[in-house]
């Protein structure tokens, strides 16, 4: 560990490091006065790596002083663990109140007794030492808690993911709708639904397998999405073909023309499907429905009102938008 000495007396420095080299303390560095302790240690630059451990200096200095200089060390972020000795001489004790005011840890008085010298600086060092380890091992905690925190936000998000649409699966919805519904109900704003379910699919899995079905699930969801693309709304798979998009702050006829837009969006996929009554291509039927939330337990409704209106879509001849309550 190395040990910054900072006196102006020659002789001093010279007993110093005679008494810490017997000791077997290898590594010292010197200065002459504040300033050049300064240099050393870097003080203005944070950048500067600084590898001291422990600082002995003089109190009584030409220039400034050892309680001012280090008070200026103590200042410093970077530096404020390293700690400090002040030297004095018997008569200077008066200093002390301040030396540790300014954040020395430890003083020894003049002329150097070596054996309290070195039981101080090598307390000093073991306590350095642990204080470096802990800051280790506190940046290592850190480190982690940020590595589980990104775990845990990858893992929410493909919780919330559909594993082969790659949009929003049904539990997102859940709490996504939940989370909007009681938005409304406080806002007194309406909430759109809209159920979309492709059209005459099982003919399609029966004819060009179920591998095409899901890569068809894939392209349909994608095309949803596309078509929804207001930050606050949501397209989520609802069931095997069904959809379902969430509205918020959205009238009938707004959702309505969101529809119409979805319907159109997903014919315009162009995919193959000679199997469908239809159409010669895989087309959507969507059931819309609106309200404004009056009550907490009655989103359900809202759900079986969409899926109604859907319902009715297939029956009066698919690839089209019905609204719920209008018959
Ligand atoms: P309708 O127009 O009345 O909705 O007819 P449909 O054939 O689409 O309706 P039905 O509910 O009878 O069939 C849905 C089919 O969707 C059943 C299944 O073959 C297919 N399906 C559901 N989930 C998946 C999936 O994850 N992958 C694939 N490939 N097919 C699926
Ligand atoms: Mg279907
Ligand atoms: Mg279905």
């Amino acid at each position: 560990m190395k040990i910054l000495l900072v006196d102006d007396s020659i002789r001093t420095r010279l007993l110093l490091e005679k008494t810490l080299e017997e000791a077997g303390y290898n590594n010292l560095v010197t200065a002459g006065s504040a300033a050049e302790a300064f240099g050393v240690l870097g003080l203005h630059d944070p950048a500067v790596e600084v590898d001291v451990d422990l600082i002995i200096m003089d109190i009584l200095m030409p220039g400034m002083d050892g309680i001012e200089a280090c008070s200026h060390i103590k200042e410093q972020a970077h530096l404020r663990d390293i700690p400090v000795i002040l030297i004095t001489s018997k008569n200077e004790t008066g200093f002390l109140k301040e030396a540790f005011k300014a954040g020395a840890v430890d003083y020894i008085v003049k002329p150097l007794d070596k054996v309290e010298l070195l039981v101080r600086v090598r307390s000093l060092l073991l306590l350095k030492e642990e204080m470096d380890r802990r800051k280790t091992r506190e940046q290592e905690l850190l480190e982690v808690t940020r590595m589980l925190e990104e775990a845990n936000h990858k893992l929410k998000e493909q919780t919330a993911m559909d594993g082969l649409t790659g949009i929003a699966n049904r539990r997102r919805f859940e709490q996504f709708y939940e989370n909007e519904w009681k938005r409304s109900l406080r806002d007194a704003t309406p909430i759109s639904l809209i159920m979309a379910d492709i059209d005459l699919f099982k003919a399609f899995n029966d004819h060009y397998g179920h591998l095409a079905g899901d890569e068809c699930l894939t392209k349909v969801a994608q095309a949803l999405r596309q078509v929804v693309k207001r930050p606050g709304d949501l397209v989520a798979r609802y069931g095997g073909e069904e959809f379902i998009i969430v509205l918020p702050g959205t009238d009938q006829a707004g959702a309505f023309v969101v529809a119409e837009e979805l319907r159109q969006a997903v014919a315009d996929l162009n995919i193959r499907h000679a199997y469908s009554r239809v159409s010669d291509r895989i087309t959507v039927s969507l059931g819309v429905a609106t309200r404004i939330p009056k009550a907490v337990d009655e989103r359900e409704k809202l759900i079986a009102s969409a899926d109604q209106a859907m319902y009715r879509a297939k029956q009066e001849s698919r690839n089209r938008v019905c609204v719920y309550g209008t018959a």
